[in-house]
């Protein structure tokens, strides 16, 4: 075993891959940019070696100096996390070229499943089912049109480099098949600099099932299946081991063409191998259809940790370190049933767009696994993914470990920063995901329900009214003090309430012309009568209200409030940075609340930015393809007359 390794990762994966070494007694230098110094991974870490600037391009992805400190350090091994260089088999060839173990697989068998295509015609060859399409080289527009004819719509246009989502169009109307083919082009040549594509057959009623792999280098054995079907654009929201209505039947098969897979291509450490399912009439053992192999540890690992009792980092580090693998196939074994929710920081009504902040308050439950990358008073930068936490759950059935996941983001805390918890509570409590019936669609199908159960309730609201005015201080509770004067104006940045204190743990709150009664005991609390299990917190940032539903207020800064006065909504701001796809309007042009101004895209995603009032365009400061960062102005409305 290595007595010394670095990881080439931040986040939550960095501090992950940390833990398992502690348990195995070894050492770990961490690497950190500018925008981590103080970061979790940094304090976890024996040793931390500081690489470059917050950009990933200037630290995370600078290959020769994360070789430079392994060796200053004496690391032995270099273990790459997930994202940043996992995937690249040049930054392996380097590492080895150091005289280093690269904990994962060859370089060759990394480039082998590198582009979609040539993984599929290498699938092909080991006898993997893969999806019915194109993956040829020939891209003229007309011959590829025929070969979506020939395919029969609705059709999946897709990136061969394709990742995260991205280049990736279906086509319903043979008439709409040119333009779509056009957007895929021009964004896959944007994202991997390779705008070449392959058609696939659409498959209706999609299910996302995956096999977890792991190989020697010449025998692999699969540890079973994932579902990760409940996904937003493409990307996933919620996993979960093993898959609904999977049978005896259908896994054996999907577990040896998924070891065929690797075997074929003389796989060495974890890897994934993503099927697409045809969910329609059941789960058959003819309607699954390889997509593409992740060549590293995955995300949604550890459900299949919780139902294998499988220590995949540890697995990884053996093999790394040139053990047999650590089981056969028929020593592993299902057991029970596991979920693991991403909690991001984003603000889900605004469209899911990633957010930013100090995160003031931080509490995660007793009960679930969580795995994360920051602390209470870090911050959740522009520059990262926003991934706050995994919160992973287990029990003996779906139905138990299920109930856990709601229990346990019911239970978690945090603030300083918008969540999509709320979102993923809602998701949790819904009756199709509950009955597993899960299909890819299942979150656009109900996207509106979703998000506005995500939105913050009067009632929450007023008990976060109860939460500024003092009321909820564990040492008013159940009584008043003194000095709370009966009835007052309470106010925070967009609202105000007038709160009457009635009695000892009673009172009055008018919110938005609506009167609410408001009882307390203990932790307990009533709003018009209804029993409230919520939490209300005080912090640096305010107060929050936790609970299934979340409300933050942000106490009333007299100044800020000026400083918006003065013409703060006439400009429109990148809330990250990131590259700006494409403007919509020009000077001179009347716009109304709402309109699409520009598109951003940043984090994986397109976001449109939008007007914040009426108004006519007086400058547009970006134009499309301009690189800019958090806080540029980029467009500009006239100010408004008095
Ligand atoms: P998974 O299937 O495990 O969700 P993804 O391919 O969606 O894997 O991405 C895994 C991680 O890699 C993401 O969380 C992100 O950090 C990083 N990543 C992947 N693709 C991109 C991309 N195009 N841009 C930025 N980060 C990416
Ligand atoms: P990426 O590299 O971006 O992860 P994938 O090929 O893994 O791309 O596909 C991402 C997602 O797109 C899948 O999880 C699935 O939801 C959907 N998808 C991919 N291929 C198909 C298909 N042929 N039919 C229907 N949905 C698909
Ligand atoms: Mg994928």
């Amino acid at each position: 075993m290595f007595s010394k390794i670095l990881i080439a990762n931040r986040g939550e994966i960095a501090c992950r891959i940390i833990d398992s070494c502690h348990r195995m007694g070894v050492a770990t230098v961490a690497v950190f940019s500018d925008a981590d110094r103080a970061a979790r991974h940094v304090a976890m870490a024996d040793e931390a070696v500081h690489i470059g600037g917050p950009a990933p391009a200037d630290s995370y992805l600078q290959a020769e100096r994360i070789i430079a400190a392994a060796k200053s350090t004496g690391a032995e091994a270099i273990h790459p996390g997930y994202g940043f260089l996992s995937e690249n088999p040049d930054f392996v060839d380097a590492v080895e070229a150091a005289g280093l173990v690269f904990i994962g697989p060859s370089a060759r068998a990394i480039r082998a499943m590198g582009l979609k295509d040539a993984a599929k015609a290498l699938m092909e060859e080991a006898g993997v089912p893969v999806v019915p399409g194109y993956h040829g080289s020939n891209q003229d527009p007309d011959y590829l049109a025929g070969q979506a004819e020939s395919i029969g719509y609705p059709v999946l246009i897709k990136a061969v480099a394709g990742g995260g989502g991205k280049g990736m169009r279906r086509v319903d109307d043979p008439g709409d098949f040119g333009e779509a083919l056009i957007s895929a082009q021009s964004e896959a040549r944007n994202a991997f600099g390779n705008p070449d594509v392959l058609i696939e057959k659409y498959v209706l009623q999609p299910r996302h099932i995956e096999v977890q792999v792991f190989g020697d280098g010449h025998r692999a054995v699969h540890l079973f299946e994932r579902d990760c079907s409940l996904q937003r654009r493409h990307q996933k929201v919620i996993e979960e081991a093993p898959a609904p209505g999977m049978t005896a039947e259908m896994r054996k098969t999907m577990g040896a063409a998924a070891v065929r897979a690797a075997e074929a291509i003389g796989y060495k450490g974890a890897g994934t191998i993503e099927f697409i399912v045809d969910g329609a009439n059941g789960l058959r053992p003819d309607g699954f259809w390889f997509m593409e192999m992740n060549t590293r540890l995955q995300v949604e690992h550890p459900v299949t940790e919780a139902i294998t009792g499988v220590d995949l980092v540890e697995w990884q580090l053996r093999v790394a370190s040139g053990e047999a693998l650590p089981a056969r196939q028929e020593d592993l074994q299902i057991r029970g049933h596991a979920f693991e929710a991403r909690l991001y920081a984003e603000d889900v009504p605004a469209g899911f767009l990633p957010a930013t902040g100090r995160l003031a308050h931080l509490s995660f439950p007793q009960g679930a696994r969580i795995e994360t990358g920051v602390r209470e008073g870090d911050t959740i930068s522009p520059w990262y993914d926003p991934m706050i936490a995994k919160v992973v759950t287990y029990g003996p059935t779906r139905a138990v470990a299920l109930r856990a996941l709601e229990t346990a983001l019911v239970d978690t805390e945090v603030a300083g920063s918008v969540t999509n918890l709320d979102f993923l509570i809602a998701l949790a409590r819904h009756p199709g995901f509950r009955a597993g019936e899960v299909d890819t669609g299942l979150i656009g199908r109900d996207l509106d329900a979703l998000v506005a159960a995500a939105e913050p309730d009067p009632r929450t609201r007023v008990l976060a009214v109860i939460g500024l005015a003092g009321l909820a201080d564990p040492s008013v509770k159940g009584g008043m003090t003194l000095w709370q004067p009966l009835r007052r104006t309470v106010a925070w940045e967009g609202g105000e309430a007038v709160v009457e204190v009635l009695g000892p743990g009673a009172a009055r709150v008018t919110l938005d012309g609506h009167a609410h009664e408001v009882r307390w005991q203990g932790d307990r609390w009533w709003v018009d009568d209804a029993l409230r299990r919520n939490r209300i917190v005080s912090h640096e940032a305010g107060v929050s209200v936790f609970g299934g539903r979340t409300v933050h207020l942000k106490p009333l800064d007299p100044l800020a409030r000026d400083s918006a006065g003065a013409g703060g909504d006439a400009l429109t701001l990148s809330p990250m940075p990131g590259l700006v796809k494409s403007v919509h309007v020009a000077a001179g042009q009347e716009v109304k609340a709402g309109d699409r101004l520009a598109v951003l895209e940043a984090m994986k995603m397109e976001h449109s930015l939008t007007a914040a009032r009426d108004g006519v365009v007086a400058e547009v400061l970006a134009q499309a393809g301009d690189q800019v960062e958090a806080g540029a102005a980029l467009i500009r409305l006239e100010e408004e007359e008095e």
